[in-house]
């Protein structure tokens, strides 16, 4: 038996939180209903099973929701737990659905190009030093969430780096990367909230997206959330835990734990390391289960150095004919 969902909570005028539990951790997702000039907007949606259906459907009862009313379907990014449900939530209501136009580069890539990537990403496994046994188990677990992604073709691509949010006056998303390398985030300057995504949460530091889509992504993330600093926010409503206030001070906390984790990646190539190697000396009592979250946590600090002329990645000679990382000097 699963518990009701929680209605959904006014966290300010005209915006409201709807909790969608998710099957996995961190086991809940926040979607937001803005009530826009002519309409309703949806930012975010959740993940297609039946109870994050039956949240956001008791959700919108509550909210007086309906399918007349709801106009626009925004999407922070295309991870499973924001976007499964847009397609489910379109047929419903006829509402525009919209993503930024990287982040809809990177969705027509985990449909289509899958078969081709699996093998990519199973050499690149190969390259980064991972045993065998491992690295089937995680294409594996790859292919799982490959099987269970519904594209949603979107109705609008968001082009460039800040725009007006379709449907809401006053509100505008602004291009956050780092996470996802076309995750934005939603912004009201009169109200100064922000509805931030994945981009600074308040319990965890988010993933960085270490994947082959991105050639520096955590100095694309540092950039971005540089840029959020500027913004003045008073309340930030992040897509997991509470919303929270101190934006500056949380992206502090974030900004410094990755100048400590870039310290850390360096003292860790005492010797040419393969990936494989700097994760574990980087996350020793990994669970394998966060494997992949680890490696591309090491992996966006490896190619961060790179991209700072610290290291450099050996391809030629490296560790037993695998890639290496190398400190330079
Ligand atoms: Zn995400
Ligand atoms: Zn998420």
């Amino acid at each position: 038996m699963t518990a009701a969902a929680a209605p959904p909570l006014r966290v300010a005028p005209g915006v409201h939180r709807i909790s969608v539990p998710l099957p996995f951790p961190p086991r809940e997702v926040a979607a937001w209903v803005i009530e826009g000039d002519d309409g309703h907007v949806l930012v975010d949606t959740g993940i297609d099973t039946p109870p994050a259906r039956g949240a956001l459907r008791d959700a919108a009862g509550e909210l007086g929701v309906t399918p007349g009313s709801l106009r626009h379907v925004v999407l922070t990014h295309a991870h499973i737990d924001h976007y499964g449900l847009a397609g489910p939530v379109r047929a419903w209501s006829g509402a525009r659905v919209c993503i930024h136009a990287r982040e809809e580069e990177l969705a027509l890539g985990w449909v289509h190009g899958w078969p081709t990537d699996r093998a990519a990403v199973a050499d690149h496994f190969r390259a980064c030093g991972i045993p065998a046994p491992l690295a089937d188990a995680l294409l594996a677990a790859s292919d799982r969430i490959h099987q269970r992604y519904e594209y949603c073709p979107p109705d609008e691509v968001l082009c460039g780096e800040r725009g007006p949010l379709p449907g809401a006056a006053g509100w505008e998303w602004i291009l956050t990367p780092g996470h996802s390398p076309g995750h934005v985030t939603v912004y009201h300057a009169g109200t100064r909230i922000l509805i931030v995504g994945d981009h600074v949460l308040p319990r965890i530091s988010p993933n960085i997206g270490a994947d082959l889509y991105a050639e520096n992504p955590l100095a694309d993330y540092l950039g971005s959330l540089g840029r959020l600093r500027e913004l003045p926010v008073e309340l930030v409503l992040p897509s997991h835990g509470e919303p929270f206030r101190d934006l500056a001070g949380r992206i502090d906390w974030i900004v410094a734990h990755h100048e400590a984790r870039t310290a850390q990646t360096l003292d860790a190539l005492d010797r040419p390391r393969t990936a494989f190697e700097v994760t574990l000396r980087l996350f020793p009592d990994l669970p394998p289960d966060n494997f992949l979250h680890a490696l591309r946590e090491a992996r966006a600090h490896l190619m961060y150095l790179r991209g700072l002329g610290a290291v450099e990645r050996d391809v030629r000679d490296g560790v037993n004919g695998l890639e290496a990382w190398v400190r330079v000097g």
